[in-house]
């Protein structure tokens, strides 16, 4: 057959959309997306048989990719995913899940009008913090509370409300960077205060303070170290002598707490991470933290502290284009509620619970995996149970370990970089990491529904 005798058998887009396939295919999807995906099939079987290939071209064959096709471009970009790295809040896989209650909350607010800025007691319009004010007043103690975006919205809003133009003083132990955009010189810059450094990279003293105190100082402010520590010779000011000193010479002290943790977790084995609640206790003038660490909740930036205070960033313009949404706001309230309840929001909560689970419970998990992997894939590779350690991501708690239970694989047959691969791209898509030629994925993020079909997603990635 020439060439063009070959071309000739092509259907058309046409008689592709006609067909008995094209119009189930138009019954369920976009039209758009429809005629995109025939047209690149067909396209790539012109170029097929340009290239001299004769391959199958009968509308029944061309269905098989037209589907896979259209199945492609009308899936989301945005996906859910399993989570197999140990890391709790893991910032690039969209760091705390939320908890049901949260969820609940959302989807009820979406679905309908709601009291987001309206006062339904006196039938007048309201304001979009009062919501959750008073709930994050009584666990925290503040005495007012606001809440933008995310943390980094945060800091930057209470410098340019208070410090703009004038001097803020921080540590030199804590001008730190996290995640690459959020760094302490850039933020100051950014928000047009004045980055006033003292003491050194180890040590700060409270003279250090002190002396740098001048007619220009608007600010102390204390930054949570989070992501990473200084240890060896080394000392800092502690929140409660700043606050000590901001009262003497009456400058505001605020601090950048990052994370954001209500419950005290020296009762679960994790110790040094200070709560809200105490910071707040120790009379700092604003405290900050993001919705979205150890809170466990959505992405925002908590700023709660005095109430004068809070009423000057309330008026800052630059809030309403930091404002958060209803959906978010409607998380948020959900999982402050649920803190009313310590024991029950470390079992709901996602991070707490994650967190905070008997190394017993993971190394179960761990084991149920690996006996249905056996079950799926001996001869495959050989599959083990194995005691590691998993972090908490999201800058949290950098220097505490967490032991843990993984799954090991060591394909037989393929490189374990390549089946690292194969379950990235599966579906669902497994985040695993590669540990001395060994693919290890930690039960500790592995949600329960998740074991149940991850042996189907490593059995796929096998028998591709
Ligand atoms: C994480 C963190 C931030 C940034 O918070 P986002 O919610 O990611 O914007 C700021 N400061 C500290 C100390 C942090 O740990």
């Amino acid at each position: 057959m020439t060439i063009q005798e070959k071309l000739s058998r092509l259907p058309s887009v046409d008689e592709c959309l006609k067909s008995p396939f094209g119009r189930k295919w138009l019954q369920s999807f976009a039209r758009k997306t429809v005629l995109r995906a025939v047209r690149e099939i067909i396209d790539s079987k012109r170029k097929e048989i340009l290239h001299g290939a004769s391959p199958d071209v009968t509308l029944e064959a061309l269905s098989h990719n037209i589907d896979a096709s259209i199945k492609k471009l009308s899936a989301y970009k945005l996906r859910p995913l399993i989570n197999a790295t140990g890391i709790v809040i893991h910032t690039n896989l969209g760091r705390s899940i939320l908890s049901e209650r949260a969820i609940d909350h959302i989807i009820e607010t979406a679905r309908s009008y709601s009291n987001l800025e309206y006062d339904i007691s006196s039938g007048r319009r309201g304001k979009r913090y009062s919501n959750i004010k008073d709930i994050i007043r009584e666990l925290t103690g503040a005495e007012d509370a606001v809440v933008v975006n995310n943390n980094a919205a945060a800091v930057l809003l209470c410098l340019e409300t208070f410090a703009k133009g004038k001097e803020v003083i921080v540590s030199r132990g804590e001008l730190v960077e996290i995640g690459g955009s959020f760094r302490i010189p850039e933020v100051m810059k950014a928000s047009g205060a004045i980055l006033r450094e003292v003491g050194t990279t180890n040590k700060t003293h409270l003279p250090d303070y002190e002396n740098a105190l001048c007619g220009d100082t608007a600010l102390l402010l204390k930054v949570h170290q989070s992501n990473y520590k200084v240890i060896g010779f080394t000392e800092e000011v502690p929140i409660e002598k700043l606050v000590k000193l901001g009262k003497e010479y009456k400058i505001p002290v605020i601090a950048d707490l990052g994370s954001g943790c209500m419950i005290d977790l020296e009762k679960y084995g994790v110790y040094g991470e200070p709560t809200v609640q105490h910071v707040v206790s120790t009379g700092a003038d604003i405290v900050t933290f993001s919705g979205d660490k150890l809170l466990g909740g959505p992405q925002a930036g908590l700023i709660i502290g005095k109430e004068k205070l809070i009423a000057k960033i309330q008026k800052n313009p630059m809030l309403r284009a930091m404002r958060i949404d209803k959906m978010t706001l409607a998380s948020l309230e959900a999982t402050f509620m649920q803190y009313l309840d310590e024991e029950k929001a470390m079992k709901e909560i996602p991070t707490l619970k994650m967190l905070t689970q008997s190394e017993g419970e993971i190394k179960r998990r761990a084991k149920r995996i690996a006996s249905s992997l056996r079950k799926e894939i001996s001869g495959h590779a050989e599959i083990g149970v194995i005691a590691d350690e998993s972090q908490a991501g999201g800058g949290s708690l950098p220097e505490i370990s967490f032991p843990t239970f993984a799954v090991s694989l060591k394909p037989l047959k393929i490189s374990v970089n390549e089946l690292e691969k194969r379950l990235r791209l599966g579906e669902p898509h497994v985040i695993a990491r590669i540990k001395d030629d060994t693919l290890i994925m930690d039960a500790r993020t592995i949600q329960d529904e998740e074991a149940k079909i991850l042996a189907g997603c490593v059995k796929n990635a096998f028998v591709l």
